[in-house]
């Protein structure tokens, strides 16, 4: 019988290699790493029967036709890595449903409708200072500016494409017809550490967070440490400790809620002298959007309090949100039935990280389905997911296509 989740496992530490060198894998979109792994991943899926073009997004389509009146369900993830990366995420959402096929042609299983497994060029928005460049041009939703945008070596997405033989002038036509796709299901390793707390393989993803971001300015009065009086000081950096404090507090203190102030910056930014101004932002993420705009809420009313009780003026201004993308529960009904395949029992669980599902859920239903990955480890050489864990993915998403067969969306 044929290992299908070791042959998951050794394609995935081939394509690791196409990396630029050095640790862990770096493959930025539109390089001589993303071509080799466009050329090692096509002739896979011609050895699988299926039909190979790559779009002028860069997004490599490997088809499995069915009867023209089924539509089409798509499958897959993007090829690109962060820097000194891991293996599995992204990729890993490639492999995964191709070998799926393979196996369903082991099988003999036919399908009603048609299948492609898709690569996107750039999910992680590495090279370039935009993402989701693929699925937001099938979705309809690519904006043609971040063509103008420039890699840290001067040159611009636009010439990367071409250089790379596509023709970003067309990214408007790649739209897909939403009446003639089924949906999409995302395969990715997990980058989290629930479902290895919990013993568990796989899980289905309930819904993709949404995300609001907040710019903080705190300003208070600068003088010498030395010789400023404590009762006599507005010290900005002290404001702007409560609110680091009370950021937190307010994601301990609330189920299914991140929150995080990953930037600050002081100003004079000197040992001696007192900080007059700290510019800090906080992000808040929540399957819900409901709990994620009322904690942006409270931390708002928190810095006016705080202004108020202290002296400092402090302004908090939501800059950017994103609402949350729940899963499709037709989908992942089909993935719940395939479920007893990987012979576990279903968890569920939302996904903090944005995917390429996030922006193919404009286009049509999507699902995910979460892999384990080993000590929640991601965006590190050390990610790993096991074959083991790889071949009960493949079995569900085997299973998920024939209870699709039997019984559409
Ligand atoms: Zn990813």
């Amino acid at each position: 019988m044929t290992d299908w989740g070791a042959r998951a496992e050794a394609l995935l530490i081939e394509l690791s290699h196409l990396s630029e060198p050095g640790p862990g894998v770096t493959r930025l979109p539109f390089t001589p790493e993303h071509r080799a792994a466009l050329d090692l991943l096509s002739s896979c899926m011609e050895t699988a029967g299926l039909k190979v073009s790559l779009d002028d997004a860069g997004t490599l389509v490997g088809r499995l036709a069915g009867p023209p009146e089924g539509g089409t369900f798509l499958m897959g993830s993007h090829q690109d890595s962060g820097r000194e990366s891991g293996a599995y995420d992204g990729i890993m959402g490639v492999v995964v449903p191709l070998i799926a096929l393979e196996k369903l042609r082991a099988d003999g299983v036919k399908l009603p409708f048609s299948v492609e497994i898709l690569a996107f060029a750039d999910e992680e928005g590495v090279r370039f200072p935009t993402a989701l460049l693929g699925s937001r041009a099938l979705a309809g939703s690519y904006d043609s500016s971040v063509l103008d945008m420039k890699d840290d070596s001067g040159v611009s997405l636009h010439d990367a494409m071409v250089s790379f033989g596509l023709n970003p002038g067309a990214i408007g036509e790649l739209r897909r017809d939403p009446k003639e796709t089924i949906g999409f299901l995302e395969t990715h390793v997990e980058q989290g550490p629930v479902l290895e707390r919990q013993g568990e393989a796989i899980g289905i993803v309930t819904a993709i967070c949404g995300i609001e971001r907040h710019q903080i300015s705190v300003i208070g009065e600068t003088g010498h440490a030395g010789t400023l009086p404590m009762e006599d000081r507005r010290d900005a950096l002290v404001g702007a400790a409560a609110v680091v404090t009370e950021v937190n507090r307010i994601a301990t203190s609330t189920s299914d809620l991140r929150a995080t102030v990953g930037a600050l910056s002081v100003a004079p930014n000197v040992v001696n002298a007192v900080p007059r101004a700290v510019q800090l932002t906080a992000e808040i993420r929540s399957p819900e959007d409901e709990t994620r705009q009322a904690a942006g809420d409270r931390l708002h009313r928190f810095a006016q309090q705080l202004a108020d009780d202290t002296g400092l003026q402090i302004d908090c201004k939501r800059t950017y949100s994103q609402a949350a993308q729940p899963c499709s529960r037709d989908l992942s009904k089909h993935l719940e039935d395939a479920m007893p395949q990987a012979g576990g029992p279903c968890i569920f669980l939302p996904s903090g990280a944005t995917h390429d599902a996030s922006a193919m859920a404009d286009l049509c239903p999507v699902a995910m389905l979460f892999v384990r990955c080993r000590g929640g480890v991601s965006h590190r050489p050390e990610e790993f997911a096991s074959s083991g864990d790889m071949n009960a993915a493949i079995n569900v998403l085997a299973g998920f296509l024939i209870s699709m067969r039997k019984n559409p969306a």
